[in-house]
């Protein structure tokens, strides 16, 4: 974690909680947040529920000014048109969205999503004002194969390809053998890799950009673990997918 750059926690809720159930849950981790102190000049916090709750959860944080913002899971690379089932930014700004996952290994995986179809979400949601949360990260295989940054560090190169140059972004590294496993990377493995993305975003995009962009870890965060990977000096941040689903565990891991 650095002086400069704000820590951002970001939880993805993944193909969890229907509308109704996303309404209480946030009214819930709102209260819970309020009752341990959350300083939003310190920490930020997004939640990234499923499309078809990202209404409901914007009536709540406007209606009650929570101190929340929201992004969604994915974003189609088109504007609009016949895309049937593909979801354009400019829909998920007038939700009240900051941010867009692009790239996450369960869709590089289950979709066939390429680097250069990630940057290109990537692209669609910096030029409908959204911020792209851009992941990468290796599998097992590659971290056998390749090492651990290779992968991730070419992954970040294709995709920035696509992107143009002025758009903020944020990095989420996930070493795809650390999602949902309950095994995450140690603070220093993580740490290596995120330092070799900064290097990476200083090449291609200059010293300012590369200094003010947050790169996250994320892999079986937890409460327990959040504290070590905030410790190192190029993570500016986690993205959380199961333990953001426990409203106090997650206020937990914000309160690091
Ligand atoms: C994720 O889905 O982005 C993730 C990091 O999941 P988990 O925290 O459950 O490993």
């Amino acid at each position: 974690m650095s002086a400069t750059r704000l820590p951002l926690i970001a939880g993805n809720w993944k193909m969890n909680l229907n509308h109704l159930e996303a309404t209480a849950f946030t009214q819930k981790l709102a209260w819970s947040l309020r009752d341990a102190k959350y300083d939003p000049a310190e920490v930020e916090v997004a939640i990234f529920p499923p499309f078809t709750d990202l209404r409901s959860v914007q009536v709540i944080t406007e209606a009650e000014k929570l101190s929340l913002k929201t992004g969604a899971q994915d974003v189609s690379e088109h504007e609009s048109g016949a895309y049937t089932g593909d979801i354009s930014a400019k829909f998920l700004t007038k939700l009240g969205c900051s941010y867009a996952i692009v790239g996450h290994s369960e869709r590089r995986e289950g979709h066939h999503e390429t680097d250069e179809i990630v940057g290109r979400k990537a692209a669609a949601a910096a030029a409908a004002g959204l911020v792209p949360v851009l992941c990468i990260g290796e599998t097992a295989e590659d971290l056998k194969q390749h090492g651990a940054a290779a992968v991730p560090v070419s992954q970040l190169e294709n995709a920035l390809a696509e992107i143009p140059a002025e758009a903020e972004l944020v990095v989420a590294y996930e070493p795809v053998w650390a999602i949902g496993s309950g095994s995450a990377a140690t603070p220093e493995q993580a740490q290596e890799v995120c330092k070799a993305l900064r290097e990476k975003l200083t090449e291609l995009r200059g010293a300012d950009f590369a200094e003010a962009t947050r790169i996250l870890y994320g892999g079986s965060v937890k409460a327990e673990n959040i504290a070590g990977f905030m410790a190192e000096p190029d993570i500016d941040g986690a993205l959380v997918g199961g333990a953001s689903l426990k409203v106090d565990e997650f206020t937990n891991i914000v309160k690091f």
